[in-house]
């Protein structure tokens, strides 16, 4: 069967910058859009766009082209805003970094993404030389968030903020389409990281769906987002830094989350939907700090980027009062593809997939095998998701047969989700079939971890999975591990190797579910490891302790 949503009502026609300063819920110029948390600064619509054609014409000042791309290496920024818009202002495309990446993890990006520039904080600056270096990124081409030049690197504020607007560099219908305006990276269904390549149209028609879907149940002028989804995640970027400035709606931005201090601003700014990811509602149903404020602005709480369960998303809605649905999507996706309506509170549901999409659920088994075999299924049975639509990515960036795998001629997307539609046409998610981790919403890839741990001589072969841990709602990043001859199996070589790892990677890859021996690494004919059989083997022993 193929599932097709509602018709999309409007297309873009425009590039992403005009799109989103298109202000269609007629916001006044002194209205703050982005306020920070700690300091209260703040940054209206009308300084946001005047912010943002000033740094389109700085950088074209400093010879930037259309097509270069500008690597941003920070936590949230009041102003991180102003780098995004500005860059894709100036025809550029950005590529936003992990704040939490080291100096090999962000140079890897860098090298990918072939990054010219780089705007960074003061907390980062260290690791972002290094990375700079190893690529061979020069200084000159590095821009610091603040009012303070480190290390000889400028402030972006000095550097590249004209005096006057420029205007954006406009493109028409055909060419929004196939430029890219972001390179965010995603493992995709298997191996290493890639450069999702977003096109101006696939943003824009994103808003557009999201608008479509949400249009009835959203009050612009009293609005208010909190902002701590990291911004550099397609998730952030999406909810706050698009929807946030094309619908003129405030954003409080946090650098991080911390829970005293997200309800606290959820009081004093009076926040009205929470984007959240599950491991933030374990906290919001159970944690005593809660009781200490009032949250009862909220709402509703918008949860993504990882499973939620029905009980989880209950005894939030129940301790709070408020609302708790689901949003579905993938970096691929740009990356919204479904949203659970207000009006329909069942709990574990991601709801309906948004306009101008079609799907097909399809057969899991045998994939990859017995091609064939393929089927789309009907109501109710659970397979593979498969999705086509306008928001759905050009591509992985200089990767032909990464992007064949993925988006196959018909252009569905097979998102390696399990995913089961009833008769209402509400989706849920109910499995994953790809590699993919995650943690606590944050993307970890198996091969990465898999390629580290052969470097050690410990390791004759490895594994890598998720564990599903229910007191975080997240799961962790376990290894298999098959050990090299003559190395005893014992706590000494597991401890070794989980700090092994955990000194070369991001905080969020660290090897959290520890590590486990075996005897041999269960594998198909062609290689290729089977993490069902592991997944299985988790499962029983979780079971047994
Ligand atoms: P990312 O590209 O980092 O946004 O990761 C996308 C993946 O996160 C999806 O393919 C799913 O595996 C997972 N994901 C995102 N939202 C949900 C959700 N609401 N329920 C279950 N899994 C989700």
């Amino acid at each position: 069967m193929v599932f097709k949503s509602e018709p999309l009502l409007l297309m873009p026609q425009t590039g992403l910058t005009s799109f989103i300063f298109s202000n269609p819920n007629n916001v006044a110029d002194d209205k703050p859009i982005f306020i920070d948390a700690e300091t209260d600064k703040h940054i209206t619509y009308g300084q946001l766009r005047n912010l943002v054609f000033r740094l389109n014409h700085g950088l074209r000042r400093i010879g930037f082209k259309k097509g270069d791309a500008l690597c941003i290496y920070s936590a949230n920024k009041v102003d991180y805003p102003v780098i995004v818009h500005g860059t894709v202002a100036a025809g550029g495309v950005v590529s936003p970094a992990n704040a939490a990446y080291t100096a090999e993890e962000l140079a890897y990006q860098l090298q990918q993404a072939r990054a010219k520039y780089i705007v960074t904080s003061e907390e980062n600056l260290k690791i972002a030389l290094d990375a700079a270096q190893q690529v061979g990124l020069p200084k000159k081409n590095m821009f610091l968030f603040g009012q303070k030049a480190i290390d000889g690197v400028l402030p972006y504020t000095q550097a590249i903020l004209a005096d006057e607007e420029c205007p954006a560099e406009e493109f028409d219908f055909e060419e929004a389409k196939s430029t890219t305006a972001y390179l965010c990276f995603s493992s995709g269904t298997t191996g290493r990281s890639k450069g999702v390549m977003s096109s101006h149209t696939n943003i824009s028609t994103n808003c557009l769906q999201i608008a479509q879907a949400m249009k009835k149940h959203l009050d612009y002028n009293t609005a208010r987002f909190i902002g701590f989804l990291p911004f550099y995640h397609i998730y952030g970027l999406s909810a706050m830094i698009h929807l946030g400035a094309y619908w003129g709606i405030p954003v409080v931005v946090m650098p991080r989350f911390d829970l005293a201090k997200f309800c606290q601003a959820i009081e004093k700014y009076k926040v009205t939907i929470a984007h959240v990811v599950p491991p933030v509602l374990v906290l919001m149903a159970k944690d005593p700090i809660v009781s200490n404020y009032d949250l009862s602005t909220v709402t509703h709480y918008q949860c993504g980027a990882a499973p939620l369960s029905a009980e989880l998303s209950m005894a939030v809605s129940k301790r709070l009062n408020s609302k708790c649905v689901q949003s579905y999507g993938m970096t691929e996706s740009s990356p919204g593809s479904h949203i659970q309506p207000l009006d329909n509170e069942t709990h574990g549901i991601v709801g309906r997939m948004l306009p101008g999409m079609t799907a097909k659920i399809v057969n899991e088994d045998g994939k990859g095998k017995f091609k064939p075999l393929f089927a789309a299924v009907g109501l109710g049975e659970r397979g593979e998701l498969w999705m086509a639509g306008p928001n759905i990515m050009q591509g992985y960036l200089n990767m032909p047969n990464e992007t064949a795998a993925t988006i196959d001629n018909e252009g569905y997307l097979h998102t390696g989700d399990v995913a089961i539609i009833d008769s209402n046409g509400m989706f849920s998610i109910v499995d994953r079939v790809k590699e993919l981790i995650k943690y606590k919403g944050f993307q970890v890839a198996p091969a990465e971890l898999e390629s580290l741990l052969l470097q050690s001589d410990l390791v004759a072969d490895c594994a890598v999975i998720g564990v599903y841990d229910d007191s975080q709602a997240t799961e962790l990043p376990r290894a298999y591990i098959k050990v090299s001859s003559g190395v005893p199996e014992n706590e000494e070589t597991a401890k070794a190797l989980i700090k092994f790892v955990d000194q070369q990677v991001a905080n969020h890859k660290k090897l959290r579910g520890g590590v486990k021996f075996i005897d041999v690494i269960p594998k198909s004919a062609a290689g290729k490891i089977l993490r069902k059989e592991l997944r299985a083997m988790a499962a029983s022993e979780a079971k047994q302790s």
